[in-house]
């Protein structure tokens, strides 16, 4: 056995082996090791191997998808190795065969289909990265829902794409397996190398070809050499560890990154649309505004968020659906309690396919389409806008498989198909035959047992059944001699003598019983064969089911964005190819939500308007002092034209928002601290990249932009920013700052104006009112910050001396730098360097010639101070 267990495992190295033995999963050697400690099990042995103990710990099988959800959790793949015959049948082969095993399964993060290892309303992307010469592109799949996309995407836009996406596996070729590391660990995506083979081109051409039963891959439209390695790598992925059971793909389908308002993973980060600062779906965007009842219109609410569009028709059709949920709000509630019973199609749907469905599923189909029919019933006379109406075609015409599901399957069907059962009576006269042959059987041994007593005369015999007898004749001991001998030993066969019992069969009990197990194994066979049958019916429309699916999961967004806008008072956005971003009465749905919760003040709505019709930068740069509220009212406007493209109605009294092609938001390094790493750095190379990219159609977020630095060096770097993005970048954009000096450029250029966050002072305290008016603030208040934020009134009052001996040295000109030159950090000079040593250029030296500062990316040239600074 353990010749045959270490020739499965040789092949499947970067994974933990799942050896079943009985009724375990069993693991051996470091596997065993490794997955004690994370599953807190324990560890034992079993027998040796070249003289030492071999580690062994195992976990049972009927609970082995929590433990498999763990270790997957953790970062572990995990090959599921079943035994293909059982020990009877191995033994046929020789006493000592052992019995045969194969791998079934690899399970890894990305391909998942359990409902318990998958989150309901979240999709679990795997992608695959390819670079084909100087092209390069991504695919991706849900393997749990069959979606399937793929678009070119140069290796720049990786890490952004991935943040979107969020995929819980990345494929990608041995060969840039150096290049990609680091984007992968950024993005907390967990790298898959394979080999160069898996993405040929040609070979990937072949393998979709013959996956999707056409001749040529143009029958979905152009593909790039690279898009059709990276999709050809995913399904050979799939092939990997599905053992050869593809499931079910939908046909690719390319998404045109113009087509979608660009933001980075950054960005992301910041507004928290999906995820908060700490990595849950509490406290974020998502998680305040979903409303919706089923798991898939939570995922095409995700998926929405996650990529808004910046086509004005496909916004507004998509605000039209929201319309008439709101018009029609009695038809919206009862769709809404419809939608409450449609279970995962989708799920259930590719479980099937991949084989690793039960009864559960055909019943989720059954049930899915009944209600999708009834929905479409609901709405047949309703005036539906175009996107709804497409939608309510796809709900109808599944009447013969409802039906069929209908008729076959007992309302509540067990999770397993293996004990059978689940198939209602009079679908199939043999099965009922045989169900009532093995029901009859059971009543006639029941009978027996009072026929065999009035022939014994000891009322106390009873006829039982376990797993080692089958079905006997037990009476206590006391009885026993009277049972072996004569007349009664002819008709009852000794087998058993317990402690208290003794056990017998009788001719006629051994007869009834074959037929009763012939016939329940029969019954067995065709509940089976019924299962795979009903599957197959299914699979057959399959695609049409998926449509549906999608249908209902449209349905679902539209009345729930509805139910939002109605329940929080929101409005319609206009939207339209301008440049305009007026918001009158914005608020930030997050935070608005948090203050509700506590049940303090209220929030308080803002204004935004960044149109004056020209062309040219609109500039709003904000100041006043910390906790005023500016951050708040950045993300807000930033988050209403997000929402807006998204198809939603948006937190505010009206909104015009001309369509955003790119989205960037950047917070001052110290909000950062949590990344731990060179935040002033991180902060500079993510201004850059703002900088270098964003266009006259971008929307720019900039919050406290050069405070991880020193004072003069953080002004005049917010500064520089600032005419930058103003003069070339010509973007939209609020910027705040706590620098006052800087409101002067408000008279310098002609897009940016000021504006402030107001607070009133009373009896020396500082009382925030949160709200935005044009203009600039006057002061910063931070020492009466200070003092709310409880710092001991002795630091405060000496913190007010020392802010009026700067504010007066500066009215009075040139004493300011005589208080600053005390600071420690200019007045410590660096030591001098060491004098060289004679013996030739270091390592530090040798690396530094080396170096074409021209040639580095910004974030090359971080990895590169990091490697220096181990050199030294
Ligand atoms: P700043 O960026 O100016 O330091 P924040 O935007 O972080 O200030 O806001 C600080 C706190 O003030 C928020 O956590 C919130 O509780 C409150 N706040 C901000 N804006 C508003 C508002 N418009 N209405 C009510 N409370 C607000």
């Amino acid at each position: 056995m353990m010749a045959q267990y270490l020739e499965i495992k040789e092949a499947y190295e970067n994974a933990l082996l799942f050896y079943r033995m009985g009724d375990f999963y069993e693991m051996f050697f470091d596997d065993a090791v490794a997955a004690a400690e994370a599953l807190d099990i324990a560890l034992t042995k079993r027998g040796k191997h070249n003289g030492a103990d071999i580690p062994m710990c195992g976990v049972p099988v009927h609970a082995a998808e929590g433990y498999l959800l763990t270790l997957i959790r953790k970062g572990f793949r995990v090959a599921v190795c079943e035994q293909m015959e059982s020990p009877a049948e191995a033994k046929k082969r020789g006493y000592k065969a052992v019995v045969k095993r194969d791998v079934v399964r690899l399970v890894t993060p990305g391909t998942l289909t359990e409902d318990s290892l998958l989150e309901a309303r979240r999709h679990n992307f795997l992608a695959a990265y390819a670079m084909v010469r100087d092209e390069a592109a991504l695919a991706w799949v849900d393997i749990s829902t069959g979606e399937f996309h793929v678009m070119p995407l140069p290796p720049v836009r990786l890490g952004p794409e991935l943040a979107r996406l969020m995929p819980s596996e990345l494929v990608i070729s041995e060969a840039s397996e150096a290049d990609l590391a680091e984007i992968g660990s950024e993005s907390g995506t967990s790298l898959t190398p394979l080999s160069r083979a898996a993405f040929d081109s040609t070979s990937a051409e072949k393998r979709l070809c013959a996956l999707f039963s056409v001749g040529s891959l143009e029958a979905f439209g152009q593909f790039t050499r690279a898009e059709v390695s990276a999709m050809g790598a995913v399904v050979e992925y799939l092939e990997i560890t599905q053992k050869g059971k593809l499931p079910l793909l939908q046909k690719p389908v390319r998404e045109a990154q113009a087509r979608v308002m660009q933001i980075d993973a950054a960005t992301r980060r910041n507004l928290e649309l999906t995820q908060s600062m700490n990595g849950g779906r509490a406290g974020s965007l998502l998680a305040a505004i979903d409303r919706t009842v089923t798991a898939a219109g939570a995922r095409l609410l995700e998926r929405r968020l996650s990529s808004p569009s910046r086509v004005l028709n496909v916004i507004r059709d998509r605000l039209a659906a929201v319309d008439f949920a709101l018009e029609q709000s009695r038809l919206a509630e009862d769709l809404r309690d419809d939608l409450r019973k449609v279970p995962d199609l989708d799920r259930a749907l590719s479980r099937l396919g991949l084989e690793r469905g039960g009864p559960r599923d055909l019943a989720a189909i059954r049930n899915g389409l009944g209600q999708a029919a009834q929905i479409s019933d609901r709405i047949a006379d309703a005036p539906l806008p175009d996107l709804l109406r497409n939608a309510a075609e796809a709900l109808v015409g599944h009447d013969e498989l409802t039906d069929l599901l209908e008729n076959a399957l007992i309302a509540e069907p067990p999770l397993l198909a293996r004990d059978g059962g689940f198939i209602a009576p009079g679908f199939d006269e043999e099965l009922d035959e045989m169900r009532q042959l093995r029901d009859e059987g059971r009543s006639v041994i029941a009978a027996m047992q009072s026929e065999y007593q009035e022939l014994t005369g000891i009322n106390s015999l009873k006829v039982k059944h376990n797993n080692v007898l089958g079905y006997f004749v037990e009476v206590t001991a006391t009885h026993a001699d009277k049972m072996l001998s004569e007349p009664l030993s002819d008709t009852f066969k000794h087998r058993q003598t317990t402690a208290n019992q003794v056990r017998f069969t009788t001719v006629p009990l051994s007869e009834m019983e074959t037929k009763i197990l012939n016939a329940g194994g029969r019954a067995l066979e065709i509940e089976k064969r019924l299962f795979d049958s009903l599957a197959r019916a299914i699979l057959d429309r399959a695609d049409h089911v998926n449509v549906a699916s999608r249908a209902l999961a449209e349905l679902d967004l539209a009345t729930a964005l509805a139910d939002l806008a109605r329940a929080e008072d929101w409005a319609k956005p206009q939207v339209d190819d301008s440049r305009t971003l007026q918001i009158t009465g914005g608020r930030h749905p997050v935070v608005e939500l948090a203050l509700r919760k506590q049940g303090g003040a209220p929030f308080i709505a803002n204004d935004c308007d960044l149109a004056d019709g020209t062309p040219g930068a609109d500039i709003w740069l904000l100041t006043g002092p910390n906790m005023a509220g500016k951050s708040t009212f950045l993300r807000q406007n930033a988050l209403i034209a997000l929402l807006a493209q998204t198809g939603s109605y948006v937190p505010a009294k009206a909104a015009k928002i001309g369509i955003v092609s790119q989205l960037f938001s950047r917070v001052g390094a110290s909000d950062d601290l949590a990344r731990g790493r060179s935040t002033f750095m991180v902060e500079m190379v993510e201004t850059a990249a703002i900088l270098n990219q964003a266009d006259d159609r971008a929307l720019v977020i900039l919050d406290e932009i050069g405070r991880g630095t020193a004072t003069y060096d953080g002004l005049s770097i917010a500064w520089a920013t600032l005419e930058h993005l103003h003069d070339v970048n010509q973007s939209r954009a609020l910027f705040a700052t706590h620098y006052h000096e800087m409101t002067n450029l408000a008279e310098k250029l002609k897009g940016v104006d000021n504006a402030t966050v107001a607070v009133k002072e009373f009896e020396g305290e500082v009382i925030f009112l949160h709200e935005v008016r044009k203009g600039a603030a006057d002061r910063s208040y931070g020492v009466q910050v200070a003092k709310l934020a409880g710092l001991p009134d002795a630091v405060v009052a000496r913190a007010r001396v020392v802010l009026d001996a700067l504010e007066k040295g500066e009215r009075e000109g040139g004493k300011k730098q005589a208080v600053i030159d005390d600071l420690p950090l200019f007045s410590a000079a660096p030591p001098p360097p060491p004098p060289a040593a004679a013996k030739g250029p270091s390592k530090l030296e040798e690396r530094l010639d080396q170096i074409l500062p021209d040639d580095l990316s910004p974030r090359e040239a971080l990895a590169l101070l990091y490697e220096l600074k181990d050199l030294k």
